[in-house]
């Protein structure tokens, strides 16, 4: 639908090169998984739902913490105790109605995740534990979706792309390699801005992606820190003993 408060709505990012009204009209017809609404997800799911991405699968079983409030933006105090699909739904609807939004509240590795993940054109992991990435990138390469995981401790991130092709590497390859953060943010912290630049780098992938626009660094580890504020890139090969891959 092109009507003039569509224009009004998406006019600075139809002003921006490469970026025109056939990408937008991709990316409104594009569905996207987060299966995790912490503060990878909450940061992704804002700028997908506020972009125009058509359809958001929201995943998470939690209620939303005190503790949570201070980088999980999608939630208030008001909300506190209540389950973060729920209010995460209300907040992105406020900004974009016309974005559809499905909640489930369920871990990643409930029988109800499966068919959203089917219908999805990609899939963004924002949980915060290796069992359920090591599952989510295993359901990815199974049903053939591209996959955009993340994480963040500490003041250390990283994000990666993978795609499902034969020889790709996965995120059981990149675990394999140990190239993944040991530490979690109950042993470490976290810091807002850290964790929300890794959300936000998932999101910025996923419209490039989805709207075909530029080609996608699949198997690149972007790995950020927040002490020296820069980014080093790894390529990553497929792990010869990742039990993913053997599978
Ligand atoms: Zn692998």
């Amino acid at each position: 639908m092109t009507d003039p408060q569509w224009y009004s709505r998406y006019s600075r990012q139809l002003l921006v090169e490469d970026f025109d009204e056939t990408h937008q009209q991709k990316l409104e017809q594009a569905s996207v998984a987060v299966i995790g609404m912490g503060g990878l997800g909450c940061a992704a799911a804002m700028q997908l739902a506020a972009c125009g991405t058509g359809t958001l699968s929201l995943i998470d079983p939690d209620s939303v913490d005190l503790s949570n409030l201070p980088r999980q933006h999608l939630y208030g105090e008001k909300d506190i105790g209540k389950a973060k699909v729920h209010c995460a739904r209300a907040r992105l609807k406020d900004n974009n109605a016309r974005c559809d939004i499905d909640i489930f509240e369920n871990c990643a590795e409930h029988e109800n995740v499966k068919p959203v993940l089917e219908r999805s054109d990609l899939i963004l992991d924002c949980t915060d534990n290796v069992q359920a990435r090591m599952y989510i990138s295993s359901q990815a390469r199974l049903l053939e979706k591209p996959l955009v995981s993340a994480a963040a401790t500490g003041l250390q991130a990283h994000v990666i792309a993978f795609h499902w092709q034969q020889d790709a590497c996965c995120y059981g390859c990149l675990h394999a390699l140990d190239a993944t953060p040991q530490s979690s943010c109950l042993s470490h912290g976290i810091l807002g801005p850290v964790v929300a630049i890794a959300g936000l780098y998932q999101a910025l992938i996923a419209i490039n992606y989805l709207t075909h626009r530029h080609p996608i660094a699949w198997g690149s580890l972007m790995q950020f820190c927040g002490r020296t504020l820069t980014w080093k890139q790894l390529h990553l090969a497929q792990a010869p003993d990742c039990p993913v891959c053997q599978e």
